[in-house]
């Protein structure tokens, strides 16, 4: 490893490598992550264009050394950590956006755009990118983890907005996995490939994305229901009826009471489960749809509408979706531990799943809440826990979640051991 950060400093530069500790530690631990592995990364590069990349994989090979990508470092089940050891890849020097297309509706970019940057650089184009993950993340890492977010239920995921990526493999060879054309049927798909697979089959250096156009109108709006079970099953009726709706978010009374406790929204919310909707069209869809949208929820038993269409009480209303999880992990106290769960089911099974799990949530006496994307079958819990008794309540409580989510023909992304930031502390790494 001394040799190999030697030669790459030589070849690169002494600014494109780093042992700092602090460096390392940030690169290898993440407090948002469920799993966290025992070591750190040895050395983190930082890369300024394809060919560095390039030469920074061979030198790797040759000395059989680990790399493990990193963009913004925001995924939550240890894409970044370094279990062997390693190099960290940091792609912080390559985050230009390269060409804006926009009568082809696409864009060209390099790894560490963040989708937040890119969509308010491109703004004035009248076309945005809609794949909305954590709001930390870059598109390299939303490449390599096939992100979605809250839109997902009207855009579907990050391999649906792929066009053409650029990608250093193991022997340090680069490959383009297609052109620029919205239609392609010639050979593999490779697209479906890479993205999704974590820097374990190569690593991306640019990323052609589609663009979609940006909407005429939007609205938010948030309803209460008695039970998890009504409104979760007001949702999937509203999705199945095929209203245009962007997206639908579950919450419940346990999260409500939260971003009610720790008080960064500026308005009181009903302690009820919740569901948030957004709207987006031309206005006559937009209205159409909410008028759709409201009669099912009348039927399934749900409160008056709060809807907003102007963009300053839009953010207010969506405020409270937004601040969900920062809420919830502001109430760790130190010696406390958190463990965030992630099922997903299909439609027809989502309303019994969540109100299982709730029920089971309940029963261990607790503190947790869940927040979903509902819209796509998709839910968290994120349960607190003090102890090694109420941890063991917490791991049979997530262990019953993944197995029924696994009955129900469903999928889970969770780990079975949660982590306790202590345990991770810099001066642990240092000495
Ligand atoms: C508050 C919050 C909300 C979130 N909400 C959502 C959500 O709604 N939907 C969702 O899908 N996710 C969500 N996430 C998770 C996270 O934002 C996504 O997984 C995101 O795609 C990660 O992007 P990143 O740039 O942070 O990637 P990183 O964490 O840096 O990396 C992710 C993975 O990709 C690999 N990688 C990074 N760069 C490259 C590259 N250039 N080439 C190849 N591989 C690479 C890494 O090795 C790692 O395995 C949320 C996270 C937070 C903190």
């Amino acid at each position: 490893m001394e040799k190999a950060i030697a030669e790459i400093a030589a070849r690169l530069g002494n600014d494109s490598i780093s042992i700092d500790d602090e460096v390392l530690f940030s690169h290898g631990f993440s407090e948002w992550s469920n799993h966290n592995a025992d070591r750190l990364p040895v050395a983190v590069v930082f890369p300024s264009n394809t060919e560095a990349v390039a030469q920074i994989v061979k030198i790797c090979k040759m000395y059989r050394i680990p790399l493990i990508p990193y963009s913004g470092g925001s995924s939550v089940e240890g894409g970044i950590s370094a279990p062997y050891g390693g190099f960290s890849i940091d792609f912080v020097n390559m985050n230009k956006i390269v060409e804006l297309h926009r009568e082809d509706m696409d864009v060209v970019v390099q790894p560490a755009v963040s989708w937040m940057d890119l969509n308010e650089k491109i703004s004035e184009s009248g076309l945005f990118f809609p794949m909305d993950p954590g709001p930390t993340a870059q598109i390299g890492g939303m490449v390599g983890t096939n992100c979605s977010g809250t839109n997902a239920v009207r855009y579907g995921t990050m391999r649906d907005w792929v066009l053409n990526l650029t990608v250093v493999l193991s022997d340090g060879s680069v490959v383009k996995t297609r052109r620029r054309p919205r239609k392609s049927s010639a050979g593999y798909n490779l697209n479906g490939l890479f993205v999704g697979s974590e820097g374990t089959l190569g690593i991306v250096t640019e990323i052609t994305l589609k663009l979609a156009p940006v909407p005429e109108a939007t609205a938010v709006a948030v309803v209460s229901f008695q039970s998890m079970r009504s409104a979760a099953q007001a949702a999937v009726a509203v999705v199945r009826k095929g209203i245009p709706i962007n997206c639908v978010e579950i919450l419940d009374d346990v999260q409500m009471s939260v971003i009610n406790r720790v008080g960064n929204t500026d308005r009181l919310w009903e302690e009820a489960p919740t569901l948030f909707f957004k709207f987006a069209g031309s206005e006559g869809i937009v209205k159409e749809s909410i008028a759709e949208v409201s009669k099912i929820i009348k039927d399934h038993g749900g409160s008056d509408f709060q809807f907003s269409k102007d963009e300053k009480s839009q953010k207010q209303l969506w405020s409270a979706r937004k601040e969900a999880l920062w809420s919830m992990l502001s109430l760790r106290t130190s010696g406390t531990g958190v463990w965030s769960t992630d099922v997903a089911v299909p439609l027809s099974r989502v309303a019994d799943l969540i109100e299982t799990c709730k029920k089971d949530l309940d029963e261990t006496g607790l503190f947790g809440g869940m927040v979903g994307h509902v819209g796509d079958g998709n839910f968290h819990e994120t349960i607190l826990f003090d102890g090694e008794d109420e941890k063991a309540k917490v791991e049979k409580c997530v262990h019953d979640m993944v197995e029924n989510a696994i009955d129900m023909d469903g999928t889970c992304t969770v780990r079975l051991n949660p982590f306790k930031i202590e345990d991770f502390m810099l001066t642990n790494w240092t000495s």
